[in-house]
């Protein structure tokens, strides 16, 4: 954030700080409200509820402090990677408030929920591979969170075999992703070998 000098009292030196604070910052934060607001009566699987937010934060936080990320577009569609197939946001919504390519990543990730569960996982698996960098690099993080959070706690009513069932799948997901992050790859297969599954 640039230093800003005072223009007198508290309010001024907010409006200040405002217009001479870094860009990218404002973009990210402008995104996260918008996609905390998109999801703010959402709540993860878990037993404690967790507010939904906390996954796409996190999603983001992942790709940049463990990935190295710096692209701006890629944080931005992490942070709205669900807002399409989890709540009434359109494509053209995204395209209007934060441009066309940050709304192509997140159409990349986002499954057509008009298709039964199994159709849609057999399609992540086959399209894993044909996905932008962008798009990869939100996925990796995507499946990295969502299978840390599965070791954390297992969701309400799934069973043992569900989660294992997930972690197998996430694999085949990954296997179309590889070649994009080291870093997220070798962090997804530690995971993968501590739950014994195969990895190619
Ligand atoms: P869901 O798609 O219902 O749930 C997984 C998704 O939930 C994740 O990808 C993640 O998506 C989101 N999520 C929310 N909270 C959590 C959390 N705390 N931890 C991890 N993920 C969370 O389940 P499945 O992927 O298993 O898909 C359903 C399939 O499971 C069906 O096809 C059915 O055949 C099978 N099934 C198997 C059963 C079994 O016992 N073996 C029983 C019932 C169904 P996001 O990133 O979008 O938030
Ligand atoms: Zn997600």
């Amino acid at each position: 954030m640039h230093s800003s000098t005072s223009a007198g009292g508290r309010g001024g030196d907010f409006l200040l700080l405002t217009v001479t604070m870094n860009p990218d910052a404002l973009l990210l934060l402008e995104t996260v409200h918008f996609s905390a607001e998109k999801h703010r009566d959402q709540r993860r699987k878990d037993a404690d509820q967790t507010p939904y937010i906390n996954h796409p934060i996190g999603v983001a936080r992942i790709l940049s402090h463990e990935g190295g990320v710096t692209d701006i577009e890629v944080l931005q569609a992490a942070l709205l990677h669900d807002t399409v197939e989890d709540t009434d946001t359109t494509h053209a919504e995204l395209e209007t408030k934060f441009g066309s390519a940050v709304a192509h990543i997140v159409q990349e990730v986002t499954d057509d929920k008009n298709l039964p569960k199994q159709e849609r996982k057999r399609l992540q698996v086959e399209h894993a591979a044909h996905c932008s960098r962008q798009a990869k690099l939100v996925k990796l993080a995507d499946k990295l969170y969502n299978l840390r959070d599965l070791n954390r706690c297992t969701p309400v009513g799934w069973t043992a075999e569900r989660v294992q069932e997930y972690f197998d799948w996430s694999s085949e997901v990954v296997n179309g992703l590889r070649g994009t992050s080291s870093v997220l790859e070798e962090k997804l297969d530690e995971l993968f070998t501590h739950r014994r599954v195969s990895t190619t």
